[in-house]
C-alpha cells in the first residue's frame, strides 16, 4: 500500500524530518502481529524544535480571520475526502478494526470534523453586551501553541476532533499521537503538507508517553494541553500542567452502564446494547460494559443478548462482514484476559467467551472472544474499573433507586443508556446519573454540536461544538465608554 512508509517521520515546519536521536518503536499489526512501520521517538530536542516552529507560525496564523482559517480546513477536508478509501483501510490495518467501521466512523467522521468546525468557526459572532453608557464586546483570540495528545482506538477521528477546532480557532498546534497507531496521523500530516498549509501551524512528534509526551507537556512555551487517553496518564499530564497554569481539556477513560427497563423495546434493545458493549471490540471509552437489567426481563434479555453476541462474525479485519476485529497489543489482550479471569475469582459466571481464540491465518494476532459475566456483585473489580476489551458485566435488579445506586458507584462518570419505552423515566433516570453524556434508546447517537466528555475520573471540561471553540480560544471583553 502506497501510504506505508517503513519509516515514519516527524513532521515540523512544514517538512517531514528525521529524529535528533537514533531510537524507534515497531509498530505492529494487531491482527497479524506482523511490523507495519517503525516510529520515531523524540526527544526533547525534537520537542522543542516542534514547539519553536509552532510559536513563530502563530504569529501569522493567529492574525488570519475566522473566515480565512475556516477555508483551510475545508481544504484539508476536501483532501480527507479524496483519501477516505485509505484512511479506513490504514485504520484498519494499524489498530485491527472491521474495515466497515473504519469506514463509516474513522473515515467519514475525520473529514466530517474538519467540515463541521470549518462551519461553525464561520458562524461565529462578537457578542456586545450594552449598558446606558458604554458598550462590551467579547471577541475570541487564540490561546497560542497547543500539546493535542490522543490515544491508540480512534486515532484519526480524535486527532481531527482536535486539530480543526484548535487551528480554526488560530492556535498552532504539536500534535502527538499515540505510538501504537501512527499511520493516520502520518497520512493528515501528508494532508496538511499537500494541500500547502502555512508552515508550521500544525506540527507533529511521534514516540511514547515517557520521552515525547511528558517533556511536550511539560515545556513553558505549550500554552494549552488536550489530552485524550487513560485517566491514570491524565493526571500525570494535569500534573506537570498545572504549575504554569496551562489552559487543559482531559478526555479520559469510562466505566458506563446500560440500563434496561423491563417495558424497553426488546428487538432494539438487544442490538443496541450488543454495539454498545462491543463496538471496536470494547475498546471505546464510551462503551456500555455494564449492563444493568430489569429483573422481569432477565433471562429473556440474557438468553437473546448471548445469540447475538455468538452470531457476530470476527476475523479478518479488512473483510467487509466482519463485526469484531483484534485487540491493539499483546499486552492490552492480556490485559483483557486478566479481566476475564478475575471475573470467574469474584464469583462470576461467563455465560460466553473466556476460551482462547485464534481465527486461522491470523495466529501471531491479539485475538478474544466477547465476554459475558452474570453473578458479579456491582462493587466488584470487574464491574467498576475500565477494562476497555470485549467484556461485559450482566446485573439484575428490581427499583430504580437500586440501579441508580449501583450505575453511580463506579470512579468513572463519562456517558451511559437507558432503554426504555417511558420517556419520563428515561428522562428522570438520565437526569440522575453522574456523568458528562447519557442516551435514551440508543448509544453513540452523535451530534457534533454537543458539549462532549465527563466527570469524576472520566475528565475535566467538555469539547465538541461550542465547547471546543471555547476551550480552544480565549474570550477577551473590550468595554468602550460612549458618551
Ligand atoms: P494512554 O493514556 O496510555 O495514552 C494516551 C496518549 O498519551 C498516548 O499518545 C501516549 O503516548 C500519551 N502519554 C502517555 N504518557 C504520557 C505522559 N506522561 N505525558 C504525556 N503524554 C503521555 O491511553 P491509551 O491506552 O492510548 O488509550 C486508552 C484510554 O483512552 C482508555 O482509558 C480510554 O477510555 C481513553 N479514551 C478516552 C476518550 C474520551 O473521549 N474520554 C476517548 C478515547 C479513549
Amino acid at each position: 500500500m502506497s501510504w506505508i512508509h517503513m519509516d515514519l517521520q516527524n513532521y515540523i515546519n512544514g517538512d517531514f524530518c528525521r529524529q535528533s536521536g537514533e531510537n524507534w518503536i515497531i509498530n505492529l499489526e494487531p491482527a497479524t502481529g506482523k511490523k507495519i512501520c517503525r516510529i520515531p521517538i523524540s526527544n526533547s530536542k525534537d520537542v522543542q524544535k516542534a514547539i519553536t516552529s509552532a510559536k513563530d507560525a502563530q504569529k501569522g496564523w493567529g492574525k488570519l480571520s475566522h473566515i480565512q482559517r475556516a477555508l483551510w480546513l475545508d481544504k484539508i477536508a476536501d483532501k480527507l475526502e479524496e483519501w477516505h478509501e485509505e484512511i479506513a483501510e490504514l485504520e484498519s490495518r494499524d489498530t485491527g478494526k472491521p474495515i466497515s467501521l473504519s469506514r463509516s466512523v474513522d473515515a467519514a467522521r475525520s473529514i466530517a470534523n474538519f467540515r463541521f468546525f470549518a462551519k461553525i468557526i464561520r458562524e461565529i459572532e462578537i457578542e456586545t453586551f450594552d449598558m446606558q453608557d458604554a458598550r462590551n464586546y467579547v471577541i475570541h483570540k487564540p490561546v497560542g501553541v497547543g500539546a493535542l495528545i490522543t490515544p491508540w482506538n480512534l486515532p484519526l477521528y480524535l486527532l481531527s476532533w482536535k486539530v480543526a477546532p484548535a487551528i480554526g480557532m488560530g492556535n498552532t498546534v504539536i500534535c502527538k499521537p499515540s505510538e501504537l497507531t501512527p499511520m493516520t496521523a502520518d497520512l493528515l500530516m501528508r494532508a496538511i503538507n499537500d494541500v500547502g498549509l502555512p508552515k508550521g501551524v500544525v506540527n507533529l512528534i511521534h514516540g511514547n508517553g515517557l520521552e515525547t509526551g511528558a517533556p511536550l507537556v511539560e515545556n513553558s512555551d505549550i500554552d494549552f494541553v488536550s489530552f485524550t487517553g487513560g485517566t491514570i496518564t491524565g493526571s500525570k499530564v494535569a500534573a506537570s500542567a498545572a504549575p504554569s497554569f496551562k489552559k487543559l481539556s482531559l478526555e479520559l477513560g469510562g466505566k458506563n452502564s446500560s440500563i434496561v427497563f423491563a417495558d424497553c423495546d426488546l428487538d432494539k434493545t438487544i442490538p443496541g446494547v450488543v454495539r454498545s458493549g462491543f463496538l471496536n471490540q470494547g475498546q471505546v471509552c464510551l462503551c456500555g460494559s455494564r449492563i444493568f437489567v430489569e429483573e422481569e426481563i432477565y433471562d429473556d434479555f440474557k438468553n437473546k443478548l448471548i445469540n447475538e453476541v455468538e452470531s457476530m462474525k470476527i476475523g479478518d479485519p479488512l473483510d467487509e462482514n466482519t463485526q469484531l476485529g483484534a485487540l491493539i497489543s499483546k499486552e492490552h489482550l492480556q490485559k483483557v484476559q486478566y479481566y476475564s479471569n478475575l471475573a470467574i475469582e469474584e464469583g462470576g459466571t461467563l455465560l460466553t467467551g473466556g476460551e482462547p481464540y485464534l481465527p486461522v491465518n491470523f495466529e501471531e494476532g491479539n485475538w478474544m472472544a466477547p465476554v459475558i459475566v452474570e453473578g458479579l456483585s456491582p462493587d466488584s473489580r470487574c464491574s467498576t474499573e475500565e477494562i476497555f476489551g470485549p467484556v461485559v458485566t450482566l446485573h439484575k435488579f428490581t427499583k430504580e433507586d437500586e440501579v441508580l445506586e449501583m450505575v453511580n458507584n463506579t470512579r468513572y462518570g463519562l456517558a451511559g443508556s437507558i432503554w426504555t419505552e417511558d420517556l419520563i423515566k428515561g428522562r428522570r433516570i438520565a437526569e440522575s446519573i453522574h456523568t458528562g453524556m447519557v442516551w435514551i434508546n440508543t448509544w453513540l447517537h452523535r451530534d457534533l454540536r454537543v458539549p462532549f466528555g465527563g466527570v469524576k475520573d472520566s475528565g475535566v471540561g467538555r469539547e465538541g461544538g461550542r465547547w471546543s471553540l471555547s476551550f480552544f480560544s480565549e474570550v477577551m471583553n473590550i468595554c468602550i465608554k460612549e458618551e
